[in-house]
Parts: structure tokens; sequence; C-alpha cells
């Protein structure tokens, strides 16, 4: 996801880790809000020459919107507030402290966390559960459902298995047996919850849960209602290009948001949206992988494979109340693929886009009022 904003500083911002493709900002997003052709080979070309364009013409210094940039979730974030109620250091103080919370609940790269500790203990009765950790779990055991274990957070041993978890490994795929080993313990039936008050039982001893799909979603959920109960109406969160839009950005606008195109590291938008008041999340097979002997293995598991997806579905945004949601449904929509995603999408009456490759370029398909 890029975010196209109304600021009037232009910068390319390259994340502190390669999760997500370029953060890009710009300057009068008018121009940019032309959809374009997305059918043509030569689309992303074009695009990257109005993007360059744009980000040297016409831009002038002032920013009205206070705008901070920090690192979180092996990833960056950034805000932007209009009329802000708090000086920049508060800001930044009052969401670090918030995203270190959330790190501490929910990090599998902190050995310490309360996430980590669940995934340590070998214990299979019930056990208690922060509020935080308890709200994400729900929301992911209904997404789990929904998609048929496409989005399953107990894919975590697969994921460490193919060298994207917290221990680097060797990038190469697996041999079968680990593999096998590791999808026994894939499950997201072998993880129970209750509510009052809320705990969480592991059926079987070694689940472990990975939560990268989701938490940097609900990250960016509680980041904006932090802002909002601080008394700002009019701003956008973005964590990793999961992102939270409120109000409307400079001269009353609403916010621009480019959506990426599907190749890493381009700076060109596939499209931009004008947005108030919503949550959008991006997964794509072009955001985390590794190459080995000339073929891509990406950081999209297929739960009920263990395997990387190998399909045309390179990317999907899902536009929604929730940033945690949206972000839960982006990862098992990308994972069904270019024909159950869609599908599955227009059941439960979600407002996606899907970019599919075809032939050298992408092919884009909308489900709901996903804008053109
Ligand atoms: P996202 O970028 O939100 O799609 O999240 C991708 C990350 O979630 C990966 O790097 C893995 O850590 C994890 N993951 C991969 N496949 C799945 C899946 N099918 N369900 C849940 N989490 C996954
Ligand atoms: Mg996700």
């Amino acid at each position: 996801m890029i975010q196209v904003d109304t600021g009037k500083c232009p910068e390319i911002v390259r994340p502190p880790v390669a999760a997500r493709g370029w953060a890009t900002r710009l300057t009068e997003g008018k121009t940019c809000s032309e959809p374009g052709t997305r059918h043509h080979a030569g689309l992303a070309r074009s695009k990257l020459l109005l993007l360059l364009l744009l980000l040297t013409t016409g831009l002038d210094a002032a920013a009205a919107a206070l705008q901070l940039v920090g690192a979180t979730m092996g990833t960056r974030y950034s805000l932007s507030v209009m009329n802000p109620t708090l000086s920049a250091n508060e800001l930044q103080a009052g969401v670090d402290a918030l995203l270190e919370d959330i790190n501490n609940a929910m990090s599998t790269w902190r050995q310490e966390s309360e996430l980590s500790r669940l995934n340590q203990t070998r214990h299979t009765g019930w056990l208690p559960l922060s509020p935080a950790l308890h709200q994400v779990l729900t929301a992911a055991a209904v997404v789990s459902g929904q998609t048929g274990g496409a989005f399953d957070v107990t894919v975590g041993p697969v994921v460490n298995l193919w060298g994207f978890g917290p221990q680097a490994r060797v990038p190469v795929p697996p041999p079968a047996d680990a593999l096998a080993e590791a999808r026994a313990r894939v499950g997201y039936h072998q993880l129970n919850l209750v509510d009052r008050p809320p705990r969480v039982r592991k059926t079987r001893p070694d689940l472990y849960i990975d939560l990268s799909a989701i938490a940097k979603g609900y990250a960016v959920d509680r980041v904006a209602a932090w802002l909002a109960d601080q008394g700002h109406t009019d701003f956008m969160v973005e964590i990793g290009g999961e992102i939270v839009v409120r109000g409307h950005g400079e001269a009353g606008r609403p916010w621009q948001i480019g959506v990426a195109w599907p190749v890493q590291n381009s700076p060109a938008v596939e499209r931009v949206l004008s947005l108030s008041d919503r949550a959008l999340a991006t997964s794509g097979d072009y955001q985390r992988y590794f190459e080995f002997e000339g073929k891509r293995y990406t950081h999209e598991i297929d739960p009920v494979t263990g395997r990387t997806i190998e399909h045309a579905l390179a990317a999907v945004t899902v536009l929604h109340a929730s940033c945690m949601y949206a972000d839960a449904y982006a990862t098992g929509l990308l994972v069904l693929g270019p024909t159950r995603g869609p599908a599955l999408a227009r059941d439960l009456g979600l407002t996606a886009l899907f970019l599919i490759a075809d032939g050298a370029s992408f092919r884009a398909v909308t489900t709901g009022e996903f804008p053109n």
C-alpha cells in the first residue's frame, strides 16, 4: 500500500525492513487520482513516470498536517494528524508507548511477550489471556472459519520453517519430512477461546501462533482509537501498509491513498483511493519472498498444503471498518487465489481489490463497493 497524502513535502521513505513496498508521499494528488488503464503491460512504467513527475514538479514546502514516522513490528509506521491537540513529541511518545504494549502482548520476535509465552508453554489447560490478545485471537478465529482455514494464525511453524519467522533461516525450500511435521501442528480448531474471563487453551502442546497477518491491523485500529481519544477527528495512521483514515486531509479533502503496484519496491500506484473513515489493508506475494533456483517463494503460506502460494493472484486490498479484519481478510483472500478469493469476498460482502497477474501486467477484479 502506498499512502498518497496531501502533505506539501514530497518524500519517498524506504521502510527499515522491506516487509512492504515503498511508502510514498506526494503533494497535490489530483493528477494521481486518475485510475488509468490497468490492463496494459506498459502501465507500471507510465505510472512510475507520472509519479516521478509529481515528485519533482510544483511542490511547495509547508505542510498543515503533522507527520510522524517511527519503527514498529519490523516495519515503519506513519501518522498524519490535522490540527493536532498534542505536540509532536507527545504524539510520538503516546503512539510508541501504545505500540510497545501491543508488541509486548503479540510479538513472536520478543521471547518474553505474552504470545511467546503462550507459544512456549506445553500446558494444554485453560490459561488467562489479556483482553487485547483475546480480541485478536477471536477475530482470527472468525476469519479462519470464514476462509476455511486459508487464514490461520497457527500456521506459525510452517512460516518459521520457510524462513519467514523470527529466526533467520537459509532461504531454501524445506525438506518434505520437516514440512509434514510442521504442517501437522497447524489447525485453528486446536486453539479454544472463551470470553469471560478471557482465556485460551491449546489442545496440542506444540501449537504455535503467528499474528503477523493480523496484529498490524489491530495496532492501527488501536492507534486510531487513541488519537480519537485525544480529540483528533482528521488523521491517517499506517503501519507497514495497513491504514486507517478518519475525517479529511488537507484542504478538507478526503485522504488520498494509493494502492501499490504489486511489484517489490515499485513506486508506482495501481490506483488512488479517496477515503474518509475507512480502514484498508493489503497482502501481496511481492512484499516478502526469496528466490531459489529461479523460483519465487513468498511469505504467504497456504496452511492446507504448507506451501508458499503459487497462483496468479499477486495482491489483495480490503476496505473495511476495522483494520484488524481488513488485515486478516487480505491475507486469507490472497491465499485463496484468483478464483476462490473474489468468490468468497462476494459471499461475505467484502469490499476488495484483487490484482491478478495477466501476462506482463495485472488485471483488476473488484468486489463490493471497491472504488475504481
Ligand atoms: P500479511 O502481510 O498481512 O498478509 O501477513 C503475512 C504474514 O503472516 C507472513 O509473513 C506470515 O508470518 C503470516 N502468514 C503467512 N501465511 C499466513 C496464513 N495463511 N494465515 C495467517 N498468517 C499467515
Ligand atoms: Mg494480513
